[in-house]
């Protein structure tokens, strides 16, 4: 896809249509969060059976700077998950961000978060085993 729909230019809007789906970043201490993250998973299994829930990464991966799982989900999944979210995170932080194609633009200009922003390891991107 043309670079150019995956983010605005000075000319004209990116389009959501190119937002294929969505990744939630759940991040714990293990020394002392980690309970709340698996209630928090155990939760979001519950209530949004079509989320697809990956590993534990007690140990860092991609450009992540804390311990962390993922929650994948579609699109239509969006509405009903922020507010759900907002209200349940349990003071842990969440990246969220689209997956447009364009990893390094997703997780960067691209990413909301939830409670924090924490400093992403960019060079990650540059391995291509960003997440
Ligand atoms: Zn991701």
């Amino acid at each position: 896809m043309p670079d150019e729909m995956t983010h605005a230019t000075m000319t004209s809007p990116a389009n959501p249509a190119t937002i294929e789906s969505y990744h939630a970043h759940v991040y714990y201490d293990p020394a002392s969060t980690r309970d709340r993250a698996e209630r928090l998973r155990e939760r979001i299994a519950t209530a949004f059976p079509q989320a697809r829930l990956g590993r534990w990464h007690d140990k860092l991966v991609g450009p992540h700077p804390q311990s962390m799982y993922q929650v994948a989900f579609p699109t239509d999944m969006l509405a009903a998950f922020v507010p759900w979210l907002m209200l349940n995170r349990d003071g842990l932080t969440i990246l969220l961000h689209p997956e447009t194609g364009n990893a390094y633009r997703d997780h960067t200009a691209h990413a909301a978060w939830f409670g924090a922003v924490l400093p992403l390891r960019l060079d990650a991107f540059k391995n291509g085993d960003a997440d």
